[in-house]
């Protein structure tokens, strides 16, 4: 599973969830330094002292881009573009200021972390793998989540275009598109939220799923890390602007 020695990989919501499924995957393929960046933290610090490798710690929100311009990413060879957030309500009822806050850290936050991970890899010179975290939201249309779905379709079109940008210079870019994914992220939607109160986070994944999903369950974290490190690896060098549904068939 050596797939990532002397690897540096910048990953975007590292704290939990994806991202922390991720880096706990990149540190077992041999990752040399993992730069893990959530606003959360309490969680990232404690997170990140259980990883056996290097890693460097960046705290604050990635649509600032103060963080960014302090990031300090030489010698990068790979980045996770991954911090999201959920949304839910019907267009009717969205206001613009909710509508900027979902676009703020899903668009303006992937833009930013992508473009920082792009300069350090040209300037590294030395080519590079990027892979933004989309959703199946992005693909397929559901009522009831317009800024999260528009948030996440221009994630996977911003892949498209860095995949062209990039590919003179040896640098791919994909993205992923998750089904329902047991994490936190889901104690942000109000109809989630209300089923695991009454019978419990597992059960509350699973009605979820059963309802519109054909494998009826929701995906582990590690198994779309799994995903993440093959698009990430040269076992996908051939690879580059595409977007991997991973959705338990949802999206058929
Ligand atoms: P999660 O809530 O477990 O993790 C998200 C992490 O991102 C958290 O640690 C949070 O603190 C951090 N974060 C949020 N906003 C941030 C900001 N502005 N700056 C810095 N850090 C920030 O959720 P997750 O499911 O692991 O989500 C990861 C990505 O996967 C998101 O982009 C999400 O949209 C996407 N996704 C999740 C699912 C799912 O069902 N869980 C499905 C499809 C796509």
């Amino acid at each position: 599973m050596n797939d990532f020695l002397n690897a540096t990989i910048l990953i975007t919501g590292a704290a939990s969830g994806i991202g922390a499924a991720a880096a706990t995957r990149l540190a077992a393929g041999g990752a040399k330094k993992l730069i893990l960046v959530d606003r959360d933290e309490d969680r990232l610090r404690g997170f990140a002292a259980s990883l056996p490798c290097e890693r460097q710690v960046l705290i604050g929100d990635v649509a600032d881009e103060q963080l960014w311009a302090g990031a300090g990413l030489t010698g990068l060879t790979h980045a996770l573009v991954n911090a999201g957030i959920a949304a839910s309500g019907p267009i009717a009822e969205t206001s613009l200021a909710e509508w900027r806050r979902v676009m703020s850290v899903n668009l303006d936050g992937a833009f930013l972390t992508l473009q920082a991970a792009m300069r350090a890899l040209l300037q590294g010179g030395r080519g590079g793998s990027v892979v933004l975290t989309a959703s199946v939201a992005g693909v397929k249309a559901e009522p009831g989540i317009a800024a999260y779905a528009a948030s996440k379709s221009a994630v996977i079109q911003l892949a498209r275009v860095a995949a062209k940008e990039g590919a003179p210079s040896r640098i791919r870019v994909n993205a992923i598109a998750p089904g329902g994914v047991e994490t936190r992220i889901w104690t942000e939607v109000p109809m989630f939220k209300e089923m695991a109160e009454k019978m419990g986070e597992e059960s509350a994944y699973k009605a979820m799923a059963s309802a519109a999903t054909p494998l009826g369950r929701f995906a582990k974290p590690e198994e779309i890390a799994e995903q993440i490190a093959f698009l990430l690896s040269e076992n996908t060098g051939f690879v580059t602007g595409t977007c991997l549904v991973s959705d338990g068939g949802y999206s058929l």
